[in-house]
C-alpha cells in the first residue's frame, strides 16, 4: 500500500509547492484539494504526474463539513494507503485593527481557518484509523506568537487556535503512532498576501526577518514534508517556526 498525501489548498502557494515537491520527497499519490480554483489545481496535478507519480483533484470548502465528507467520500475511492495530511488551507481578511474586526469577518476566518482545519483533521483520522495510519501537519504562522496587532488579530488568533489543537491531537493520536506537527511559516511569497488587499506587503517587510528575506514557498514546502517523513519518526507534538527568524 503505497502512501496518500493530501494537501488542502494544493492549487497555490504553500500548498502547490508541497505537491509538487512531493514526488521528490517519496510519495507516490497525491491529492491535491482546491476550494475554487480547479485549473491551478489540475495543473499542479499536472506537475505532480510529470515526476512519475499519481495525482487526483478534489475540490471542497473546508469549511463546510458537507464537503469535506464528500471529499472524504472521494478519497476513500481510491485506492486505500496510509495517509498524511498537510492541513494547509487558510484565509486572510484585509489589513484592519480593532474596530473594523467585525464578527462577519471574524466568523469567516475561523469558519475556514480553524472550524476547517479540526473538521478536515477529525475525517482525515478516521480514515487513517482505517487505513493503515498516517501523520498530520498543519499550517500555522508566526503570527500566533506576534498577535498581528493592527494587521489581522483574528487570522492571528486563529492560527493560536491551531497551535492549541496541534498540541492536544499530538497527545490523543500519539498512542496510535500518529504523529501530528504544526508549521509556522512568516512572510512567504505566495499569493495570500494579495488576497488579503495587501499586493505590495513584501516589496514593503520582505527584508524585515533577521535573515533580510522572504521566504518561499518550497522553503516551507520541505519543512513540512520532512515532519511527515519517516526522517522526522520521533517528532510530534512540535511546532516548528519557517520564518527567518522572525
Ligand atoms: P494561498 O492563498 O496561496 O493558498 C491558500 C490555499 O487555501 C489556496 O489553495 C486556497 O484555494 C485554499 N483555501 C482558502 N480558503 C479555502 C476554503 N474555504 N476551502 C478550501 N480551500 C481554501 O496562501 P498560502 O500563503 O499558500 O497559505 C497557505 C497556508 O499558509 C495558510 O494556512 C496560511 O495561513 C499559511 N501561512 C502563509 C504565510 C505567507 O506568508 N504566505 C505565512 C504564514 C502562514
Amino acid at each position: 500500500m503505497s502512501r496518500l498525501l493530501l494537501v488542502t489548498g494544493g492549487s497555490a502557494g504553500i500548498g502547490a509547492a508541497c505537491c509538487r515537491l512531493a514526488p521528490a520527497r517519496g510519495w507516490e499519490r497525491v491529492v491535491v484539494h482546491y476550494g475554487r480554483d480547479r485549473d491551478s489545481a489540475e495543473a499542479v496535478a499536472e506537475d505532480v504526474r510529470a515526476q512519475g507519480a499519481e495525482a487526483h483533484v478534489i475540490g471542497a470548502d473546508v469549511s463546510d463539513p458537507a464537503q469535506v465528507s464528500e471529499l472524504f467520500a472521494e478519497l476513500t475511492a481510491l485506492a486505500p494507503g496510509p495517509l498524511d495530511l498537510v492541513n494547509n488551507a487558510g484565509i486572510v481578511a484585509p489589513t484592519a485593527s480593532l474596530a473594523d474586526l467585525t464578527p462577519e469577518r471574524v466568523r469567516r476566518v475561523f469558519e475556514v481557518n480553524v472550524f476547517g482545519a479540526i473538521e478536515v483533521a477529525r475525517q482525515a483520522v478516521a480514515y487513517m484509523r482505517a487505513h493503515a495510519g498516517g501523520g498530520i501537519v498543519n499550517v500555522s504562522s508566526v503570527a500566533a506568537r506576534l498577535g498581528s496587532a493592527r494587521q489581522y488579530m483574528d487570522y492571528a488568533a486563529s492560527k493560536g487556535a491551531i497551535d492549541t489543537f496541534t498540541l492536544g491531537l499530538a497527545d490523543e493520536l500519539a498512542s496510535e503512532g500518529i504523529r501530528v506537527n504544526a508549521v509556522r511559516p512568516g512572510l512567504i511569497e505566495t499569493g495570500i498576501h494579495a488576497k488579503g488587499g495587501e499586493p505590495d506587503r513584501l516589496a514593503r517587510i520582505g527584508h524585515t526577518p533577521p535573515l533580510g528575506r522572504a521566504g518561499t514557498a518550497e522553503e516551507v514546502a520541505e519543512s513540512i514534508l520532512w515532519l511527515l517523513s519517516d526522517r522526522a519518526g520521533y517528532v510530534t507534538r512540535s511546532i516548528l517556526d519557517v520564518g527567518g527568524g522572525r
